[in-house]
């Protein structure tokens, strides 16, 4: 019974208005619907209310991670003054800046470092690996000079960052890591980010990526005792790759390796800096 006179309720404008059961289902109303007929204004600004305040609080958290970007961008420019008789130049290119200002770091650290995420700092992403300093990241994207006609190979994926910060500057980006786990999950987020020009691949880095061979880039991002000769190879004439190299306890420069349009190949120290090994059984 009382199912049947809810269910009257819910009929009322269609059944109540002429009809001779208008009495009945008022009563009815009365009986067991009011309370549902209040409540549903109700429900409903509660239900605007909840949706307005989702939207708020997404809008503010873009809006913080936004602001918190343009921090990181300043710390890196005073980073590029601090450096910049190491690195030779004063500032960085301005398109490699718009990048660093555009990728949104936070989705490529994990959740609970989330608030982290724009310190100018490197930060662990898993299996003893870590996402570079954002100041190294604007820093080799810049030393390699890239434009948006260019093919680039990343050896290191780690967590994707370095991949999509290359990705809004370039045609494509191939980018291989070594821990499966690691670039799975680089390669959902990227995807997920709409990175869709970034390729991933698991595989040792250090034979390079023979099948989109020469590239007018190479960035990689863990440091090896030598500069692999695969890569030098797969190397454009004209091209430049960054590579940090040194081993153990020994200090790690970061080398811009440069291929004439001759193909001889030059190698040029910049600065020192640390790095996790390129791993690997070569
Ligand atoms: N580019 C990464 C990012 O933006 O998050 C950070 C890279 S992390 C400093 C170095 C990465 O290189 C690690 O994920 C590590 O597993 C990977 N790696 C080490 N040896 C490698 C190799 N031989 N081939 C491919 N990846 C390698």
């Amino acid at each position: 019974m009382h199912e049947r006179l809810l269910r009257v309720n819910m009929t009322r404008v269609r059944f109540c208005k002429n009809c001779p059961m208008r009495r009945r289902t008022t009563q009815a109303h009365s009986k067991f619907g009011l309370r549902a007929v209040m409540l549903r204004p109700a429900l409903m600004i509660a239900r605007a209310i909840l949706t307005l305040t989702l939207t708020l609080s997404t809008i503010c958290a873009a809006d913080d991670d936004a602001e918190a970007r343009k921090t990181m961008v300043m710390e890196i420019r005073a980073g590029v003054g601090a450096t910049s008789s190491e690195i030779g130049k004063e500032t960085l290119n301005k398109q490699v800046m718009h990048a660093m200002a555009t990728v949104p770091r936070h989705e490529f650290v994990p959740s609970h470092l989330r608030e982290y995420a724009y310190l100018n700092r490197p930060l662990p992403i898993g299996y003893g690996q870590t996402i570079s300093q954002p100041y190294i990241v604007a820093l080799m994207t810049d030393i390699v000079d890239v434009n948006s006609d260019d093919v680039v190979l990343e050896i290191g994926t780690g967590s994707g960052y370095q991949a999509a910060v290359l990705a809004e500057l370039v045609k494509h980006v191939y980018t291989i890591e070594i821990i499966k786990d690691l670039g799975a999950q680089a390669s959902d987020r990227l995807k997920r980010l709409g990175y869709n020009k970034v390729t991933t691949r698991i595989g040792d880095g250090y034979y390079g990526w023979e099948q989109y061979a020469p590239f007018d880039a190479i960035v990689v991002t863990a440091a090896a005792g030598q500069i692999p000769p695969p890569l030098i190879e797969q190397l454009k004439l004209g091209g430049k790759m960054v590579i940090p190299v040194g081993t153990g306890f020994a200090t790690q420069y970061l080398v811009l390796v440069k291929k004439d349009p001759d193909g001889k190949v030059s190698t040029k120290e910049l600065l020192p800096v640390r790095f996790v090994p390129l791993t690997g059984g070569h």
